[in-house]
């Protein structure tokens, strides 16, 4: 229900453009392609996403001889999980440690939500019944080690901070040591977000994995990039740069409540090949959900 609701704006978007398209034609042509294919761009599903999709469509309109532009509706749906999941393990669960302690680092760039992802995930887990420990890593970001003590404050866990300005890897170091003393079952770790200077950020978060690989064997267990669903294919572009020089494991996207244009997961996952493992569909603490493929295509038309 709270995956339902958050994608209202972009369901209103999206299906009642579809619906518009599917009551005025009268059968399927080649302009009703181009005007589907018009709505999926607006929605910011993306353009080769787009181009893939109605090349399914056209082929299975064809194999089953379906004239109906309404019996084209369950079509898309059924191309839409399809090309999500792409042949592809569905992965979209964290890869939690059995035993001793998970390490996940969260990357991207300033106000696309990492603070307040990190403050939720931390409430998921806690409410699981985990023991969970904050890194504040965004030295840089003036009021970054703060907000992420009001997170923790608000859920009850404790942050692992130095003074702004000091070094994030130093910050890591002893967010290790303290998770490991303190028995911790998992550790999310912020880090900066300034992308103005690519080179410089992308050195500090080698450096602050270096740190964390050589504390805890294996981790960090995930590295999640989080990305602002409200920038369209801007987030897919910070996506690419991010993909270059880090190995991320999975997406959060969030603020999928904010915008009308939820394509945009597809997209991510279609053209970058990386799961999308939560959306944030809201500011507060239980405004986070796994992200299912199904769920989130049926729930665009219904
Ligand atoms: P950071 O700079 O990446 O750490 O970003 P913050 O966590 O500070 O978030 C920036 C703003 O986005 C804040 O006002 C958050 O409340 C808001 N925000 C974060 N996630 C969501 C979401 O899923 N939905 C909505 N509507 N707002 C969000």
């Amino acid at each position: 229900e709270k995956f339902k609701e958050g994608l209202t704006k972009t369901r209103n978007n999206f299906s009642e453009k579809v619906n518009d398209l599917v009551s005025r034609y009268r059968k399927v042509d080649e302009d009703f392609f181009e005007e589907l294919e018009e709505i999926l761009i607006g929605a910011d599903v993306g353009f080769e996403t787009v181009m893939e999709l109605i090349d399914e469509l056209k082929k299975e309109v064809k194999r089953k001889n379906i004239q109906d532009p309404k019996e084209v509706q369950d079509v898309i749906s059924e191309k839409l999980v399809a090309i999500y999941e792409n042949g592809e393990e569905e992965s979209s669960t964290i890869n939690m440690q059995a035993e001793g302690l998970t390490v996940i680092l969260f990357v991207g760039v300033n106000g696309v939500g990492k603070t307040t992802t990190i403050g939720k995930l931390a409430h998921k887990y806690k409410e699981e019944g985990k023991k969970v420990l904050l890194a504040a890593g965004d030295t840089f970001r003036a009021g970054a080690i703060e907000q992420l003590e009001v997170w923790g404050d608000r859920v009850g866990v404790d942050v692992i901070k130095h003074t702004e300005g000091s070094d994030p890897a130093a910050v890591m170091f002893d967010a290790v040591q303290a998770a490991k003393s303190r028995q911790a079952d998992i550790l999310l770790c912020d880090t900066a977000g300034r992308l103005q200077n690519k080179v410089n950020l992308m050195k500090e978060l080698e450096k602050v994995k270096r740190v964390i690989e050589r504390e805890v064997p294996g981790a960090p267990h995930e590295v999640l990039l989080v990305l602002d669903a409200t920038t369209g294919q801007n987030a897919l572009v910070q996506a690419k740069t991010f993909k270059e020089t880090t190995n991320v494991s999975g997406i959060v996207l969030t603020k999928l409540d904010g915008t009308a244009k939820g394509g945009i997961v597809l997209a991510i996952r279609n053209e970058l090949h990386i799961p999308v493992k939560f959306v944030g569909l809201g500011e507060k603490m239980d405004d986070l959900q796994g992200f299912d493929p199904e769920k989130y295509v049926y729930g665009l038309f219904s």
